[in-house]
């Protein structure tokens, strides 16, 4: 049975949904989304049913996650309806409702919250990373009063706790997407072949580079390096480099002195991606080159820096233990990279950083019914 939710409009006005219910239906978003050439009602339909109150039929509706918020539709809306904004809140709202403790969604919607839980968490993580080294001075004091044990195996509980959160979250959306007979599979595409089109995606942001080359686009003829895919991709890239090369160094035991370890390599690589990806992103958001550009909730500028700091603070690393320069600015610096770096990897599943688990299985549903 349907369901309407008459308050579901200032719901997501709370998520960062701008007067999407000015709406008139006149279809410009649909003619100037190079996402639409599959379903003339692309992004139409998802703002109806949000201006509707249809909560579940949202939920397990994949259109939200076949955006990439270029913000083309924005820039075109008579209505100043905010397309684009209203997708990317309609996105955050899911991922709040799929995730199972609440966190997500008291970070979306209060950013005084988010910047309190954010500092918390540096703080104990910092703490907790401050006794693992207990051949410092200031260390072995903490280390008396804080059984170092007793802050490990909370860390290692958190760390469950974020993982087992992602996966129930990634669950949760499954169970939406099967109820809703739109997304059964129709066509002859096959799970294999739509498992390695999500893939090729990933690996190519070829849906992403059309939203660039769109004849309106800000983007279209500028160099590829410097296009929003672009950026997106060395952002993504970078990241899961870097935590690939942490767990090999961490599985490997690798000596903490060669630059030419594989690890070491593929960690280099990946962390020039990364700083060239967020320097970019960053430089785009301060100078407002578009009109998605210049808005960046308190939650996004917080992520881009921390990546941003990330990978800075590990190239300095990298180049201190090449010189054997353990000294207290070195050590103050591993600090800082190691509890941005946990942080991060700890917020996934509770912030827009998710959406690397959830796009993948919504393109895996809208492959399988292409064709
Ligand atoms: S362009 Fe604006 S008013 Fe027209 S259908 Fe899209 S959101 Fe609605
Ligand atoms: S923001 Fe871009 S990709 Fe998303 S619906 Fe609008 S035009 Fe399409």
């Amino acid at each position: 049975m349907t369901k309407i939710d008459s308050h579901f409009a200032d719901e997501l006005k709370k998520y960062g949904a701008k007067d999407f219910d000015a709406c008139f239906n006149c279809g410009n978003c649909s003619a100037v989304c190079s996402h639409s050439e599959d379903n003339v009602s692309f992004p139409r339909l998802t703002l109806r049913l949000g201006v509707l109150g249809l909560k579940k039929e949202i939920l397990s509706s994949v259109e939200p996650w076949l955006c990439y918020s270029c913000g083309d539709c924005t820039e075109t809306c008579p209505r100043q309806a905010g397309p684009g904004q209203y997708l990317a809140a309609v996105r955050r709202f899911a991922i709040s409702e799929y995730e199972p403790t609440g966190l997500t969604r008291l970070m979306f919607k209060s950013p005084p919250a988010f910047v309190a839980i954010t500092t918390l968490i540096a703080v104990f993580l910092g703490f907790f990373l401050f006794t693992l080294k207990p051949e410092y001075e200031v260390s072995r004091w903490i280390f008396a009063y804080i059984p170092y044990a007793v802050i490990h195996n909370m860390g290692l509980v958190i760390f469950s706790f974020t993982g087992l959160s992602m996966v129930w979250g990634v669950l949760s959306m499954i169970i939406s997407f099967n109820k809703n007979k739109d997304n059964k599979a129709k066509s002859k595409v096959g799970i294999f072949k739509a498992i390695w089109m999500v893939l090729s995606e990933a690996g190519t942001m070829d849906r992403y580079k059309h939203c660039d080359a769109e004849e309106d686009s800000h983007w279209r003829g500028k160099p590829w390096f410097t296009q929003p895919w672009f950026v997106h991709w060395a952002i993504m890239w970078g990241f899961i480099g870097l935590l690939v090369a942490t767990s090999l160094d961490f599985i490997l035991k690798d000596p903490a002195t060669t630059i030419w370890w594989p690890s070491r390599i593929l960690g280099t690589i990946a962390g020039l991606f990364m700083i060239l990806g967020t320097s970019q992103a960053i430089n785009y958001r301060l100078k407002k080159v578009t009109l998605i550009y210049s808005e960046t909730s308190p939650a996004d500028w917080t992520f881009l820096w921390f990546l941003w700091i990330a990978g800075l603070t590990g190239f300095w690393l990298e180049v201190s233990v090449a010189f054997g320069a353990n000294n207290i600015v070195n050590q103050f610096v591993f600090l800082v990279h190691t509890v941005i770096s946990m942080e991060l990897v700890l917020l996934f599943a509770f912030s827009k950083f998710a959406h690397a688990f959830y796009r993948p299985v919504a393109l895996f549903y809208h492959f399988r019914n292409l064709g």
